[in-house]
């Protein structure tokens, strides 16, 4: 009989990442935008793709989109790197960067692919604790980072799943103590009052990573890239990225994508209305609710369990996550902002449930 080896490192008693695929009508469950991407860009996308050379391999260094993203962050394209979503950038960071015998810190409750990534690295996981009200304590930033002295610091900003941006004065003070390198994580940086990005500099530690997945509506291509110093950029694509690991496809619909942005701002201003919209609407039933400046909302009942009403919610076709169970979040739902129609949909169904 053949014996299969164990999983390497704490991968056999890692639970995966997963929010439910559960067949609802209405899915305000990944934070994704409701909206698909315009019609132009889906016709110049057919064309584009019809002609290109797919028996080759792509531009292993993804000039052109790297030029044009540069242009849209008025950084240089050598700052620049790109690969299969951010997440697939956040796991290339650790693996240059963290590591056996490295440290990466954060701070719950936060983006739990950060913690996950760092495991699968073997990255050594400083935990650091949000306040109560979910904000980020610079005393507990400078405890953990003086303790730990990790190689990686993960900021996330606005913070997944509690919504809120960090202010710029938590992120340069972050810098100035950090023994190493910052990430900020800007997945949701559209809806955010300002970004990191302009503290980036060839000497200075910050990376700050983007996606396509949220406010361009292309969660389907997979797409995500970070803006950093030359040296860090290089050490990616030359040390931690696998050749060619950015398809000829995605390369040029990232770069089609920025073309339409103002249409993804139009949907941006749509969600922050909606956004407002929603959460008067929560604010007239029995749960607490913190303030975002994302795309979703973190929302407690207040007399109910919180599993029990995501399963009443799934009961009349609402889909959202179910975060009751993760640390510090104890009886927590998140929502995505949807259409008008889906958001109606979501708050007679919590009013319902409740
Ligand atoms: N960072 C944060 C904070 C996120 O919420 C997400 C998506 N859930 C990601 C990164 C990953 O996005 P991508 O689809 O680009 O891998």
């Amino acid at each position: 009989m053949a014996t299969f080896p164990q999983l390497q490192g704490d991968l056999g008693v890692l639970d995966g990442y997963h929010s439910a695929q559960v067949d609802v009508d209405v899915r305000l469950n990944t934070n994704e935008s409701p909206f698909p991407p315009p019609p132009a860009f889906r016709t110049a996308l057919a064309e584009a793709v019809a002609t290109l050379p797919l028996h080759r391999y792509p531009d292993r260094s993804c000039h052109a989109l790297r030029a044009d993203l540069a242009r849209l962050h008025s950084v240089r394209p050598d700052q620049v790197f790109v690969a299969n979503g951010s997440n697939e950038v956040l796991q290339c960071l650790l693996l240059a960067y963290g590591g056996p015998g490295r440290t990466a810190a954060l701070f719950e409750p936060t983006y739990a692919m950060h913690g996950t990534i760092a495991r699968m690295t073997r990255t050594t996981l400083a935990e650091g604790q949000r306040a109560d009200d979910l904000s980020l304590p610079l005393a507990e930033v400078r405890r953990v980072l003086g303790q730990e002295s990790p190689a990686v610091t993960f900021l996330c900003s606005p913070n997944n799943p509690t919504g809120r941006s960090e202010p710029q004065e938590v992120v340069e003070e972050v810098l100035a103590i950090a023994p190493g390198l910052v990430v900020v994580d800007e997945a949701y940086a559209q809806f955010a009052p300002w970004s990191a990005v302009a503290l980036v500099a060839d000497d200075v530690p910050l990376v700050v990573t983007r996606t396509y997945s949220k406010t361009w509506s292309m969660a389907g291509v997979r797409l995500g890239y970070l803006i950093g110093p030359a040296e860090v950029v290089a050490a990616l694509w030359d040390k931690a990225a696998l050749p060619y690991h950015v398809d000829a496809l995605k390369q040029v619909a990232g770069r089609l994508a920025l073309r339409f942005t103002d249409e993804m701002e139009d949907r941006v201003a749509l969600l922050v209305v909606e956004r407002e919209r929603v959460t008067a609407g929560l604010a007239r039933l029995p749960v607490d609710t913190w303030p975002s400046d994302a795309n979703f909302l973190l929302f407690r009942p207040r007399h109910r369990d919180g599993a029990e009403v995501w399963a009443g919610l799934v009961d009349r076709s609402v889909l959202v996550r179910d975060c009751s169970s993760w640390p510090r979040l104890e009886g927590c739902l998140r929502v995505t902002i949807g259409t008008p129609a889906e958001n109606d949909a979501f708050l007679a169904a919590l009013e319902d449930v409740l």
